[in-house]
């Protein structure tokens, strides 16, 4: 009999979860938050066997131009339980002009500004939203300063779940209005995002709340890792020399590294890996710092500042699983300054047609460095991840329009 590919008929091969730190495992079949042993990640396995049964090549091209169409390693089980508003399969970009101009002529951009709520963060609350609904959450809380919020609202409001939304008051108006307009319970807090998460717990303990924190709960990540399932299947089946990606929590740059190992048990990509740079902005580097100290854990930032929210991430409970992938993958870490990315924003839309979120312009001013230094050489393929629009960000340029470089 044919192997069926396409996406009506396959499903989800998930198994069970393992902690990332101390490889505990437990069942999937119930809500989870972090390892009860020792309160790290943790991370959904598959049947990878099974799975690439179906998964391939030929069986991909008839299936939907979302992330739904890596089913067989996404979580959630029941069909009628995907919560989809388009999320996924983002243009790769090749960046021609701004090639050109850098010397560095195989350069593309990932446009993760075209996802739902215009982030990525779509990616990993579509999934974590379907599978808490699935799994009976009967709410849903979330502590963001930006671009989570969002998401997390929109797939709430499409699944019909109550959230709780917790932003620092400082938080720009754009996010704030758009979890307001998709019908979230938006509460202001007079503090950062961390009195935030203690306010989510709070919650989560007293009213059973889901908690869906960024790695705090297993398969926000699982939605993110299907970046590195799109970018090698764009690319022929095959990985790029270098990613930049802007690291706040590390969620993505976590779920592509996992992503390669997968697809290299489904055969779908050979042992090569890109070598993975974290981007962050000189005001909050705690994994750069972390990094260039040889350090496995990360230590928490003081006085964390930056215009690129996305990027403000004092402590990373996934820190261990960051470093580890920039070792693995002899990648780097680099803080950049946020005059800097101000700068590259437009640099970057002006040669491309991207306007990027603030976060995604980073990926630019390391690039320019990691150049210089010889760090990355001319000829090689480099992907940069643009995360989220700019459109969200506007006031930061606003009264700049004519500022020289
Ligand atoms: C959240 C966010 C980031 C950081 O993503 P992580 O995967 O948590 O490191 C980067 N850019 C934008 C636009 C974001 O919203």
């Amino acid at each position: 009999m044919a192997v069926h590919g396409n996406a009506e008929t396959a499903s989800s091969t998930l198994t069970h979860l393992e902690c990332g730190a101390c490889g505990a495992t437990y069942p999937a079949d119930r809500p989870m938050g972090l390892c009860p042993a020792c309160d790290r990640p943790l991370l959904a396995r598959y049947d990878l066997d099974q799975a690439r049964r179906t998964l391939t090549p030929q069986g991909l091209l008839r299936r939907p131009a979302s992330l739904w169409r890596y089913v067989e390693v996404l979580p959630v089980q029941d069909r009628a339980r995907r919560l989809s508003l388009g999320e996924g399969w983002t243009p790769l970009l090749h960046a021609r002009r701004l090639g050109e101009h850098l010397g560095c002529p195989n350069l593309y951009i990932k446009d993760e500004a075209l996802n739902p709520t215009g982030s990525f963060k779509a990616r990993g609350l579509s999934v974590a939203v379907s599978r808490a609904w699935e799994l009976g959450a009967p709410a849903l809380a979330i502590p963001s300063a930006g671009n989570a919020a969002g998401a997390a609202s929109a797939y709430a409001a499409l699944a019909g779940l109550p959230i709780h939304v917790f932003m620092p008051v400082d938080t720009p108006a754009p996010f704030q209005v758009e979890c307001h307009s998709l019908g979230a319970q938006v509460t202001l807090v007079d503090g950062l995002i961390t009195d935030c998460g203690t306010e989510v717990r709070e919650g989560a303990r007293q009213q059973g709340w889901f908690d869906v924190s960024t790695l705090r709960e297993p398969y926000r990540v699982e939605g993110k890792k299907t970046m590195g399932y799109e970018l090698a299947e764009q690319l022929g089946w095959t990985l790029p020399d270098v990613i930049l990606y802007p690291t706040g929590g590390g969620t993505g740059l976590i779920g592509m590294w996992k992503a390669f190992h997968e697809m290299e048990r489904l055969g779908l990509v050979g042992p090569e890996r890109p070598r993975m740079v974290s981007v962050q902005s000189s005001g909050c580097a705690p994994i750069v710092r972390a990094f260039h100290a040889g350090a496995d854990h990360a230590e928490t930032w003081q006085d964390a500042h930056t215009v690129a929210s996305g990027l403000r991430v004092p402590a990373a409970v996934g820190d261990f699983l960051i470093l580890r992938a920039l070792r693995e993958s002899q990648g780097t870490a680099v803080a950049v300054e946020d005059r800097e990315l101000l700068e590259d924003a437009r640099l970057m839309g002006a040669l491309t047609g991207v306007f990027p979120a603030p976060e995604g312009a980073a990926t630019l001013s390391a690039l320019r460095r990691l150049l210089r230094e010889g760090w990355i050489q001319p000829h090689e393929r480099v992907v940069l991840f643009n995360t989220g629009t700019g459109l969200k960000y506007a006031h930061l340029w606003q009264g700049r329009e004519g500022a020289a470089d």
